[in-house]
């Protein structure tokens, strides 16, 4: 068996790649420190409870389980949060990564896939949002993980680590066997809480922005359903072990949804209403994220299948209804 190392495996997308890398033959160690994860979605291989600033236990972990690769999840991802507390980014995000990758450097693994994010690209008018695009972060979250990719870009030069590095557009949907899904305390992200509003688990949702230069003066994102994404990491790991060297993906599906269609979409889903507020923009918020790249489809082969925002919107509907938000 080739174990990976997945930090963040107790957290939602951690998890998922978990299922999805034992389903493809890997066993997956998860790293986590549960400061935002859950150890009951630790499901598909052996749990290492630890901090990524605690260089000591990472070299444990490297010497007892020998991993082929790492998949870095572990991250706080908060855009809102990363506004008003920068600290809490650049520690957790950069310098635990940075003691991460150095670390895995010197247990001698060069083969890194990495969770960055469209929120690298900041705003950008009218330009399609390629891998090729300038980076120019406007929150400290994105900035956080633009910092990370260059540590990666440094370390390729100087230890001949590869990385995969990809760029998240929004994550949404859970898996469609009920085993894992997405649970934030406190929630923050736009679906999950439109559910717990229809489901009176909250009075409202506030919509953050109507004001914006978009047809409808929400902010507009392209959602990807979780399974699709960590499909994606399973053949960008593929990729490392192959020997394709280093490359950045971008993992959107080129469509993009304003919040008031997301609401929409959800009120004909679940059938019921969603009880909503108007309220002033949130900062560090961009007003359109949009994929503009085919590259993840032509050079890894990924095919997404479940990511239409009817299905992500009944996958976590369902993971919804489990009661699992109420723990
Ligand atoms: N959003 C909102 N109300 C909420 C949460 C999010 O209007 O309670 C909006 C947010 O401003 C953004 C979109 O929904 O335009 C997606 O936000 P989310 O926090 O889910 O993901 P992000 O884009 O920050 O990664």
């Amino acid at each position: 068996m080739k174990n990976v190392l997945v930090t963040g495996g107790a957290g939602y997308i951690g998890s998922h790649a978990c299922k999805a890398l034992k389903q493809a033959g890997f066993t997956p160690v998860t790293y986590d420190s549960l400061v935002t994860g859950w150890e009951d979605a630790v499901k598909f291989g052996p749990f290492e409870k630890g901090d990524l600033l605690d260089r000591a236990r990472l070299d444990a972990v490297f010497a007892q389980y020998k991993p082929v690769a790492v998949m870095h999840f572990a991250a706080l991802s908060q855009v809102g949060e990363s506004m008003k507390i920068p600290a809490l980014y650049w520690k957790n995000n950069v310098m635990g990564s940075l003691n991460l990758i150095e670390a895995t450097a010197e247990a001698g693994v060069t083969n890194f896939v990495f969770s960055s994010t469209c929120a690298t690209y900041g705003e950008h008018d009218n330009v399609v949002l390629n891998e090729m695009t300038e980076q120019l972060p406007i929150n400290a979250y994105g900035a956080s993980k633009r910092a990370v990719e260059d540590i990666l870009d440094n370390f390729g030069a100087a230890h001949g680590m590869n990385s995969v590095i990809f760029r998240y557009f929004n994550v949404a949907g859970g898996d469609p066997e009920g085993e894992v899904g997405e649970h934030h305390r406190p929630e923050t992200h736009l679906i999950p809480i439109m559910l717990e509003a229809i489901d009176g688990k909250r009075p409202a949702l506030t919509i953050f922005g109507t004001d914006y230069d978009t047809p409808d003066g929400t902010c507009i994102r392209d959602y990807v359903h979780v399974c699709d994404l960590v499909d994606a990491h399973v053949l960008g790991l593929q990729w490392l072990l192959d020997g394709k060297g280093s490359r950045v993906f971008n993992l959107g599906t080129g469509d993009g949804f304003s919040v008031r269609e997301v609401i929409d979409q959800s009120r004909a889903v679940t059938n019921k209403s969603v009880p909503y507020e108007e309220g002033p923009r949130r900062a560090g918020d961009c007003t359109k994220l949009v994929s503009g790249s085919t590259r993840a489809e032509a050079e890894l082969g990924w095919m997404p299948t479940r990511s239409t925002m009817k299905q992500m919107i009944e996958d976590a509907w369902n993971w919804h209804r489990t009661g699992h938000y109420d723990k």
